[in-house]
């Protein structure tokens, strides 16, 4: 549209103020329309992903590179600065999680071509019934987080490896002894620790609890597609690339740095409940149980309540790890799961076995 305006030196006082007086309304509606017409467009699921593929390229453009870890310090001693935009709240995280990122019950798995479209590749045993059509956003591949050459596992058997945030695992690290577990939820655990869950189960079993586990040895691979769904899980929020992976890294380990990749760690949770929710009185239940026993079979949690500030994760308590009874006691005496500074990789680290 052309609006052809008369010049104002050929026009008298009385004419220009016409003019205006009828221009006003025109430029009005016509920002009117504009505005109309933007939220029309954004209320457009389509236009939110062009939004976001805008996003991503402007972020990897310039930003951070998303490979890139934020400190290379090597000091056994981590801190971890936890993401401010989650809730610290454990019932409120989980329902965060649940609501966001599809983690729904495991008795309604399907396969993971039914669900996922674009580039979204979920891990299968997280995609759930009716889950809704994923976005078309870039995928982020392959994740790769760099090491220092001293962070870096040159163990043959890593089991007492302190994997966290900095120290890494090769990329080709795969346990001797992986086993089919013939407990419920399936997977693959090295010997020794599917001998100790087999006790522990047991043991679950005999006070009236139904554990399983759902989810156990992971490769490198795996770690790197798992880690990678929770990360578009939460660029679909629309929330920036570099704070996506960030939210991400606060409950999923990078490729690398992930203890399922030792094959002694597996999440246990209630055979008739969705794997993460904390609202369950049979997850609870379970997880009551592993935290006052885990120990006496040989296994860790990981990550306790209240110290994300140390081990860099929130509270998962399902998450546990093999270690062996005498290892798993001695740490439970020393009242890692209170208020101290006391966690797994911590006194692994002073421990030295690896
Ligand atoms: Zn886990």
């Amino acid at each position: 549209m052309v609006i052809e305006i008369t010049p104002r030196n050929l026009t008298s006082p009385k004419a220009q103020k016409s003019e205006r007086e009828m221009l006003l309304p025109l430029i009005g509606a016509m920002i009117s329309a504009a505005v109309f017409s933007y939220i029309g467009l954004s209320i457009n699921s389509q236009v939110n992903f062009v939004r976001l593929e805008s996003i991503w390229n402007a972020q990897t453009s310039g930003a951070p590179a998303l490979n890139a870890q934020t400190s290379t310090n090597s000091s056994p001693t981590e801190q971890f600065e936890p993401s401010a935009d989650l809730p610290t709240d454990p019932t409120a995280l989980g329902a965060y999680l649940v609501s966001g990122l599809d983690a729904k019950s495991p008795t309604s798995l399907q396969p993971a071509s039914t669900g996922a479209v674009g580039a979204v590749s979920a891990p299968q045993y997280y995609l759930a019934k009716n889950r809704p059509v994923a976005p078309k956003v870039k995928t982020i591949s392959p994740i790769v987080t760099p090491s220092g050459p001293e962070l870096t596992a040159s163990c043959n058997d890593c089991k007492y490896f302190p994997v966290n945030k900095k120290w890494t695992l090769s990329s080709s690290y795969i346990p001797a002894n992986l086993t089919a577990v013939n407990l419920p939820g399936g997977g693959e655990l090295t010997k020794a620790t599917l001998g100790a869950m087999t006790e522990l189960f047991s043991a679950a079993n005999a006070q009236g609890l139904k554990p399983k586990v759902n989810s156990a040895y992971r490769s490198f691979a795996k770690q790197q597609e798992t880690f990678n769904y929770w990360y578009q899980g939460e660029l679909r929020k629309g929330i920036t690339p570099l704070k996506a992976e960030q939210n991400a890294n606060r409950y999923s380990a990078k490729p690398g740095h992930s203890e399922h990749q030792l094959g002694t760690t597996a999440d246990i949770s209630c055979a008739n409940a969705s794997g993460f929710d904390r609202t369950s009185q049979c997850n609870n239940a379970i997880w009551a149980f592993i935290k006052d026993n885990a120990h006496r079979y040989g296994f860790v949690i990981s990550y306790p309540q209240g110290k994300e500030g140390i081990t860099g994760y929130v509270y998962e308590p399902w998450h546990i790890r093999f270690v062996g009874v005498e290892l798993a006691t001695e740490l439970h005496t020393r009242g890692y799961l209170g208020s101290n500074g006391w966690y797994l990789t911590k006194f692994l680290q002073e421990k030295n076995l690896y």
